[in-house]
């Protein structure tokens, strides 16, 4: 049994502000595995290369080291080829070219094999989509937090700094990110079964980080 949560879910559902909290009150690291596809698309848009192309990507694979460091304050650096990309990271079109190469089977066997090294010799509280399904199906607890579309649109549009962005445009790329992630070959975005829901469309922060810490602190004492 390994120690670790694991927090799976769809686009915008609020993994990764939930996951880190909660890692902060209970003293573990939070890994964002979401920013390490986000790298490797970066990777391929710098090189021209298309994010879903199942020959190139396994190819320039080679010359792509993706790793995660943590500084001061525990929080995740996502590091392309020793670069820091943290920042870099966070666009609409790095977001759909990270959904496109998570399609990628070598993709997804390398990033699997690092997030799983890290979670056996650090206590993590990880979010994803292949989480508690594959990268640590031993984990303590496994979370599959959730919400509306809309909900998850309307989120996702108050975090954009983006003047120009409409709801509409935003809940299309919530959509198509989902049938991507769901309707994938390699590793889809599926409940576990042993997986505790959390729907947060009616809930706000507080009320999920209390529900998910809880119930972390009622297995431990199991
Ligand atoms: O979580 P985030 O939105 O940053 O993830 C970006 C994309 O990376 C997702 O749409 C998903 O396709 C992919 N991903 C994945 N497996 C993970 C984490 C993210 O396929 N464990």
């Amino acid at each position: 049994m390994n120690i670790s949560i694991a927090i799976d879910g769809p686009c915008g559902a609020g993994k990764s502000t939930v996951a880190l909290a909660v890692a902060e009150r209970l003293g573990g690291h939070y890994l964002d595995t979401g920013a390490m596809y986000r790298a490797v698309g970066l990777y391929m848009l710098s090189l021209g290369i298309e994010p879903s192309d199942a020959e190139k990507v396994p190819e320039a694979l080679k010359d792509c080291l993706v790793d995660v460091t943590y500084d001061e304050e525990n929080r995740q650096h996502t590091l392309l080829n020793g670069r820091d990309v943290s920042g870099e990271i966070r666009t609409p079109e790095v977001s759909m070219a990270a959904s496109a190469v998570g399609t990628v089977k070598a993709v997804r066997v390398t990033l699997v094999a690092r997030q799983r090294e890290l979670a056996g010799r650090m206590f993590l509280v990880c979010d994803g989509r292949d989480i508690g399904t594959c990268v640590i199906p031993d984990a303590l607890l496994k979370i599959y937090l959730t919400a509306s579309p809309e909900e998850r649109a309307r989120r996702r549009l108050a975090q954009l700094n983006d003047p120009s962005a409409t709801f509409e445009k935003v809940l299309e790329d919530v959509n198509k990110r989902d049938y991507n992630d769901m309707h994938r070959a390699e590793s889809p975005l599926t409940q576990a079964e042993d997986a505790v829901v959390v729907d947060t469309t009616h809930m706000d922060f507080d009320q999920v980080v209390e529900t998910v810490t809880k119930l972390y602190e009622q297995r431990r004492k199991r």
